[in-house]
């Protein structure tokens, strides 16, 4: 019986393991953590939005354009096959807001506990606290409990994940294995990232706030999704979409009053003031709350009194932050393993027989189920290409 270890239990390695021992092989999935899948169950802390029920074609153009592989990948394991997925495992799904695909349970851990059973009975074996820490010729080295330890199989996929929230696994350490082998990386960045924001003692009140009725831009990147004023900055799918802009160099931008033209808005504040103070103008003109007014005065006071002035500073406020949150706390990272170190089915060229998939892949996408449906089509190509390696016919 041929051996194929899967490094990194998450769920890029899951499916890849699910693969490799329905087509046949002996595999054992490997993880440094004391149990596998830790991301994922943070995943489920929100949720877990598996997927969006999307036409394939806008599906796909959510993945950076340079991440043209990923295309046939997705092709074959898309929002369809996610559900399917799902359903195999009888954790059944329904469509959220803006299509959002999430399961019922609304949290990982059922979805997660059915899937390592399914494998424990297709023979999959586990082994926890090991990390990997290299080759050794064809060998991979483990640091384990016991010692360290040698082990040798037909063929490996390696699922490490990217390189944040590092406490649950994902350290991004691998990829100075990997750089000493002379594979060739895109250096990691922090996707879809919260900003930070040094706020003065007047936002204190409205730490907290959801931003709802505000667009944001950066650079090419705009987003009308939910955010957050939190203690550290700005949070949520709103701002994690436009994260990469700032990440690129561009400022950030709120509009204020995104369903009304600039023409619009001078007009409502060209109306006579009376006795009222600038701020009150603006809260009756243009009905806005009092977390996005305290916004107005934390990045623009002093206000332009003129209305022809004013309306542009509403539409276009500039945020004043001070850069992306730490890469760690992102809830996702760019970069890792680039395309020109492997094939159409994952197989690093210089290693034949090693597979990558998951995270640990160089390519980026927005919060909504692209991630979480990218690992899962990574790993099932990675698997069924590591299956076909060892001889074996993947199950259709
Ligand atoms: C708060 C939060 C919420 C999220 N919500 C969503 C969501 O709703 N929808 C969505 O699509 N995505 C979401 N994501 C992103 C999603 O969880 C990740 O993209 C996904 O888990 C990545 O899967 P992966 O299998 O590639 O890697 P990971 O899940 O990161 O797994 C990698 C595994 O490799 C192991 N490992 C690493 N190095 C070694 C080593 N040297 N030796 C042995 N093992 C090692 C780790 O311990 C880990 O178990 C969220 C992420 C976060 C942080």
């Amino acid at each position: 019986m041929k051996t194929a270890l899967v490094v990194g239990g998450g769920p890029a390695g899951l499916i890849a393991a699910d693969e490799l021992s329905r087509a046949g092989a002996k595999v054992i999935v490997i993880d440094a953590k004391p149990s596998v899948g830790r991301k994922f169950l943070m995943a489920g802390k929100s949720g877990l939005n598996l997927t969006k029920y999307e036409a394939l074609g806008p599906f796909v153009e959510n993945y950076s354009d340079a991440q043209s592989w990923l295309g046939p990948i997705l092709n074959t394991f898309g929002p369809e096959q996610v559900v399917q997925f799902a359903e195999r495992l009888e954790q059944s799904v329904f469509t959220g807001t803006s299509d959002r695909i999430f399961p019922d349970a609304m949290k990982a851990s059922p979805l997660l506990r059915a899937w390592i059973n399914r494998l424990s009975e297709q023979g999959v074996e586990f082994r926890t606290k090991w990390r990997w820490l290299g080759w050794d010729g064809s060998t991979l080295t483990f640091e384990t409990p016991e010692g360290a330890q040698s082990v040798e199989a037909d063929g490996t996929v390696f699922a490490l994940g990217g390189a944040s929230w590092a406490r649950l696994g994902s350290d991004g350490h691998w990829a100075k294995i990997f750089a000493k082998e002379g594979f060739k990386l895109a250096p990691f960045g922090a996707s879809n990232a919260g900003i930070g924001v040094a706020w003065s003692a007047h936002m204190e009140p409205h730490f907290g706030t959801p931003l709802k009725a505000v667009a944001f831009r950066s650079g090419t990147y705009s987003s009308r999704g939910e955010a957050i004023i939190s203690k550290g900055g700005l949070e949520g799918g709103g701002i994690y979409s436009v994260s990469r802009g700032v990440r690129e160099g561009g400022d950030l931008y709120f509009d204020l009053m995104p369903d009304w033209t600039i023409d619009r808005v001078r007009h409502a504040l060209a109306k006579p003031r009376g006795k009222n103070s600038l701020t009150n103008h603006i809260r009756k003109t243009l009905n806005l709350k009092k977390h996005e007014l305290a916004l107005l005065g934390e990045w623009a006071r002093p206000l332009p009194s003129d209305a022809k002035d004013l309306a542009p500073v509403i539409k276009n406020l500039k945020v004043g932050h001070s850069g992306l949150r730490p890469m760690d706390e992102a809830i996702s990272t760019s970069g890792g393993v680039a395309q020109a170190a492997f094939d159409e089915n994952l197989m690093l060229h210089a290693r034949p027989g090693t597979f990558c998939a998951g995270e640990m892949l160089d390519w980026e996408a927005p919060t909504g189920g692209y991630l979480l449906t990218a690992c899962f089509a990574t790993g099932y190509t990675a698997g069924r290409g590591a299956a076909r390696y060892l001889g074996l016919t993947p199950t259709p």
